[in-house]
């Protein structure tokens, strides 16, 4: 069959590879293996998978190397697969692209349920996210961009300006982490990392808005410490 998804794993330590190759292949998914740097940039031209596992630690050059080259021209969706649990690496995958970050060790259920995240929310935003008419639409998640108003199951909330700029921006990386400072650059043109509360408190007030209870993630999540993401499941 050549329908299905091609993921393109580069990873050097033989037992991950084989066993995320063995998980996705068995999941019906078509699996291209690379185990550098350079490998993985050759596959990625001359396959053009529909996503990318990339570990961070590879013997001939950093896996940013590989994320930084490919975001010059491509927005293939690159999931992070690294054992730096630290947090700013994490934050620094993501501000590079990266949309997605899992740590090792990982169990098979989480890894699978991220790729298919991952590729149904790229899908989504390809094809059904951005409607014609400057609008977006996720689930009963409407946003006119034109109009600069949202609405949710049909009906209008009233957003201040600064929350309809953030949710958004959020709109327009849809399925994409964005970090807290990426989000705060954005809106209020500076990399202050003080400037976490006022967008903490911002999203509060559009979670309230948007009838989200603490805890409940349709839509918008928070990733912990990173930042926040739009999808269009409860996850
Ligand atoms: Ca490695």
């Amino acid at each position: 069959m050549n329908n299905k998804y091609k993921i393109l794993v580069i990873e050097d330590e033989l037992n991950i590879r084989k066993f995320v190759t063995a998980l996705l292949d068995a999941n019906n998914y078509m699996v291209l293996e690379a185990s550098n740097v350079s490998g993985g940039l050759m596959m990625f031209s001359s396959y053009l998978p529909d996503l990318v596992i990339l570990d961070l630690g590879l013997p001939d050059n950093d896996g940013m190397v590989f994320l930084n080259e490919i975001r010059k021209s491509s927005s293939t969706p690159i999931m992070v697969l690294s054992a730096r649990a630290e947090e700013n690496c994490k934050v620094e995958a993501l501000d590079n692209g990266a949309n997605d970050y899992v740590t090792k060790p990982f169990g098979s259920a989480e890894l699978l349920a991220r790729v298919r995240s991952i590729l149904r929310n790229s899908r989504h935003s390809a094809e059904e996210g951005r409607l014609s008419g400057g609008k977006f639409q996720t689930g009963g998640l409407c946003i006119d961009y034109d109009a600069r108003k949202i609405f949710l199951d049909g009906k209008e909330i009233k957003l201040t300006q600064t929350e309809f700029n953030i949710t958004a921006l959020l709109s327009e990386h849809f399925g994409k982490v964005l970090t807290y400072s990426a989000i705060i650059k954005e809106i209020w043109g500076m990399s202050d990392y003080g400037s976490i509360k006022k967008l903490q408190v911002n999203m509060a007030n559009i979670r309230k808005k948007l009838n989200l209870k603490p805890g409940d993630n349709k839509y918008i999540s928070n990733e912990l410490g990173v930042g926040y993401r739009m999808h269009n499941d409860n996850e």
